[in-house]
This record gives C-alpha cells, structure tokens and sequence, in this order.
C-alpha cells in the first residue's frame, strides 16, 4: 500500500475500494483515469510551467552558445541522480507514467516535500547519507577510519575490493559525465566574445576536471558585465542528511535580467544605514554589515540536479566557502522568471482562498519579489558574533541557528523595505502590498512542513503575528485581514527579540520560543487543508530546454 495524506481521506477511500492501483498498468479505462488523478492528489501536487525569458533581448551568438550550456547542465542531472538514488533506468522502467514522472521530480522514489516518504511498494526508507556512502557503513566506522579526504565536500566513500572504506574524488568516480560537461563549457567558451564568460567557463571546466572550484570561483565573481551565466557543478550539501559533507552537483542556466540588475544594484550601499536603524539596542548590532554583496536578477532558462529536486529554489547566495566568501563578498541571484512562476501558480490561488476580499488586490509580484529579495540581502544584517563571549551566532544556537536565522533575515527583509518605503527609495510596491503578500507567503511557506528551517521560522512568525494583533481571521469565511499599525509593531518586536536571542547566543531562550511558537495549531491547519482540498500546488515543475525556447 502506498503511503497517503490524512488531510484527503476521501480519496485514500476510493483507493482502497479500488484495491491498489500500483498493481496495474492499465490507464485506458475510466476508472483507471479517475484513479489515477486522486492518486496523484494524495501526493504532493506540483504544476507544470514552460521555463522561458524574452528571446528577443538575445543575440545570434548567445543563441548559438546556450545549447552548449543546456548540454553541461544536463550532465549535472545524470550525476545528481547516482547521487540521490542510483541509476534511475533501474527505477524507471515499468513504473506508470505518473509514477515515471513523479520519480524524476522526486530523483528517485522517495517524496521530497513529504519528509522523503516512499511512494511506492518495497523500496524502504532512503538513506541518510544518499548514495554518497556504503549502505552498511555505520557512523562510528567513519568517525574511526583515518583518511584526510573523508570530510570532502568532493569525494565519494566507497569499499574497496577487500572491503575497506576509500574515498573517491568526483571528477574520476563521475568522470564520464563531468568530463562531458567540462567539454560542453569548453565549446560555449570558444564561441563566446565576452572575455570574462569565456574564462569562467573555461576554468569552471578545469573545474570540472580537478574538483578544484577556486579560481573559478573567483573568476566567476569577478564576471559583472555578462548576459549570460551557469551556475554549475557541486555545490549544496543538503543531499547528505548524514553528515553534511558532500556536496551535490547541479545547474542553473542563466540569462541576467540587466534592467533589473542595475535598480537593485543601488540597494547595497543603503546597508549601513539600515543597520543603524534596526530597532534594537546598540549591543546588538555593532557588527558591520555585509557591504560586499552583490544583487543580481535573472531568468533561469534550465534547471538540473539537486534545485531541480522537489522544491525549486528561487534565490541563490553563492559561493559557499567562507574564506572566499572574507575574501570577495557573495553573489545574491533573484531567479525572476522561476519566482513569478510561483507566484501565478501558487501564491495567487492562496491569496483567493485565504486573505479577505478588501486585500485581495493588495497581492503584488513586486511586493513578493521585493519581500525575496531583501530577506536574502537581511541576512548581512544583524549579529554575527554573539556579545557575550559565546563566539559566533552559529556556534552558540547550535541546531536551532538555521531557523532562527531564517526568521531574521524574513522580518529584517520586511524592516528594510518597511525603512526604504519611508524613504522614498523603494517605489515598486507599497507597504500595504508588502505586508499583506507577506502575510500570504506565510502560508505558502508552512506548507512545506514545519520540519524545515524555512517552515519553522514561518510558523513562528504567525504565531507571533497572531497573538500580537498583527492579523485576524474572520470566523465566518476563514479568512484573513493584515492590521497594518499592529503588523508593524509586531515587525519591531520580533525583530528585537530574535537579534537579542542571536546577540546573547541564547540557546535555551531560543529552544523555548521554538517550542512555544514553533507549530501548527489546529485552525491554521484546517485552513492549509482547505488549500490542499481546493487542488492549490505545494510547487512547480518545469518544462525548459532549448525546445521550450525555440532554439
Ligand atoms: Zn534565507
């Protein structure tokens, strides 16, 4: 038997009065049609959007160098799946076409967005460590085995012949499809005239070849004027819920949106000052902001491997490595394209279904997109060392730092725009639009449970929000009103209780609020099931390439 949501118990009845569809391959049959669209129902539900961007700002030669692009990426796609389940001809063959395809948004038969749940007969639970470990292989073994590459971001532990652990670098464990990708941007490279592309790409398939990401890197942040982008190779180490060490390989094809990146290139110097501002006691904020970050908007025109699984991202702060990060700032890309597609498709019906009429039209793309865009440029905001002598933030809140952080770079997002409103610097939407999309994003985002770091800081905001006033709910059509003057002393109050937390690394405060205000109470959860019941996706699945593009 499959595994269900209880929040759809009417199809989980037909399911079993039908007996278990898996069994069967037949779709031609009405039955096996209604069949088949309550069993998918009963899955996470994504909507399928065409990945496109505005051709017409392309010229001939980056027309002719995306496909080279496109070609990398998919390589990184053939890896990622050896990374999260094996070789995915093993899984797909003889599975159902919602079954095939639901196996390629998942890379492999286990549910993402449900808590990595089977959904299918006999494939047990998956691993923590992915593939990127033996299977028999126990954490006490590892801790005790001497080898100096074995925390590597860039290898894979294996056994050898005679049983031992050993550990094996990427580019020779994937070297056929790194080597083709490093072959891919080698040919992009050649037929591009922008110099700086033309290096990247280059060094990013030296890269490719080495598992030596530095330079490239390097050369990568230095590339400012360029139209065209691909973010490629391993980067996040989400994958391996083991240990957190190994990184998984992915890529994002990228056309830069230049209006776009020019406008919110002038945010960045407002940092200091924001900083300044932020409603909390001086003690609290004496670190200097970030000021080395740049502030880009993009349209993805392909996503591969592991943000291409379950959930698509849609803000990339890159690179990871700390000492690089000292050494020359980081990059915060707004992928616009991928973020409106979230918006038309998810956001929206949300809003219909749960914010008040009178709102309703307060629901703006740019409010959603102001309100990404600063939580990622909020993260430079605040403490990043504790005043007390605890060390960093990060040291001292231990396992709840992830989604303490993530609250504070969401209502220090809001703070900022709150600020660069008042000011005249931000024109694009008004508070309003601001808080009551904000208010909306909130549910969108406690739909991805509250077992992520993203979920649980949403689920304490509206715990908050709510008992400070900051919306109400009407009892009658269950939904929900922004008040804007208690919105923003909620905003003021959470703001200076989560940077008091962060500053005094304040573990056990933080554990208790978590507790307090960290779950789903049972109004909140009828209303997401009304979500769930009105058809509304959790996310998006794309159809991109260079058919899409009409290349
Ligand atoms: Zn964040």
């Amino acid at each position: 038997m499959k595994r269900y949501s209880t929040l759809i118990p009417l199809a989980l009845a037909f399911l079993m009065a039908c007996g278990d569809p898996s069994t069967s391959t037949d779709s031609s049959t009405p039955e096996m049609t209604e069949e088949t669209e309550s069993e998918s129902s009963s899955r996470t539900t994504y909507t399928s959007v065409r990945l496109k961007t505005d051709m017409s700002l392309l010229n001939e030669e980056e027309k002719q160098v995306i496909p080279y692009l496109i070609r990398a990426a998919q390589f990184m796609d053939s890896v990622f799946w050896l990374q999260s389940y094996g070789d995915p001809e093993t899984l797909l063959s003889g599975l159902s076409e919602a079954d095939v395809d639901f196996a390629r948004i998942n890379y492999g038969p286990w549910d993402r967005l449900d808590d990595n749940a089977p959904f299918m007969e006999g494939v047990g639970s998956k691993a923590l460590g992915a593939e990127f470990y033996p299977k028999d292989m126990t954490q006490e073994e590892f801790e005790a085995w001497d080898e100096p590459n074995k925390k590597s971001l860039y290898t894979l532990i294996r056994r050898a012949d005679g049983g031992e652990l050993v550990s094996v670098p990427y580019h020779i464990a994937y070297a056929r499809q790194t080597d083709g990708a490093a072959a891919m941007l080698d040919s992009a490279a050649s037929l591009t005239t922008d110099d700086a592309l033309k290096n990247y790409l280059q060094l990013r398939a030296e890269a490719l070849r080495s598992d030596d990401f530095m330079d490239s890197d390097r050369a990568w942040l230095d590339m400012k004027e360029n139209h065209l982008d691909i973010i490629i190779g391993p980067i996040e180490n989400y994958e391996d819920k083991l240990f957190g060490y190994k990184a998984a390989h992915e890529a994002y094809v990228l056309v830069k949106d230049m209006e776009w990146s020019a406008r919110l290139d002038r945010y960045v110097q407002f940092l200091p000052d924001l900083q300044a501002g932020i409603p909390v006691d001086d003690v609290y904020k004496q670190d200097e902001p970030g000021r080395d970050a740049q502030l880009n908007a993009y349209d993805v025109i392909y996503y591969a491997g592991d943000c291409n699984a379950g959930s698509k991202t849609i803000a990339v702060n890159l690179p990871n490595d700390e000492e690089l990060q000292v050494e020359k700032g980081t990059r915060r890309s707004q992928l616009k394209n991928a973020m409106k597609a979230k918006y038309d498709r998810i956001l929206i019906p949300i809003a219909d279904e749960l914010i008040t009429e009178e709102q309703r039209e307060s629901i703006s793309f740019e409010a959603f997109f102001g309100n990404t865009m600063f939580h990622e440029v909020a993260h430079g905001l605040g403490v990043k060392n504790t005043i007390n002598g605890r060390g960093t933030v990060r040291e001292a809140l231990k396992a709840q730092h992830s989604a303490l952080e993530e609250g504070k770079a969401d209502i220090l997002g809001l703070y900022m725009v709150t600020r660069l409103i008042e000011d005249g610097q931000w024109t694009e939407a008004s508070l309003e639009e601001h808080y009551v999309t904000f208010l909306a994003s909130i549910f969108r985002s406690v739909r991805f449970g509250a077992s992520s770091a993203h979920g649980k800081a949403n689920m304490l905001r509206f715990n908050y929000f709510q008992e400070k006033g900051a919306f109400t709910r009407d009892e009658k059509t269950g939904r929900y009103r922004v008040d804007m003057e208690k919105m923003a002393e909620a905003m003021n109050g959470l703001t200076a209780k989560i940077l008091m937390l962060q500053g005094d690394g304040d573990l056990a405060g933080t554990e208790t609020l978590m507790q307090e205000m960290g779950s789903i109470q049972e109004t909140l959860a009828a209303d997401l099931a009304r979500l769930e019941e009105a058809g509304i996706p959790v996310d998006v699945v794309f159809e991109q390439g260079t058919q899409v593009l009409g290349l």
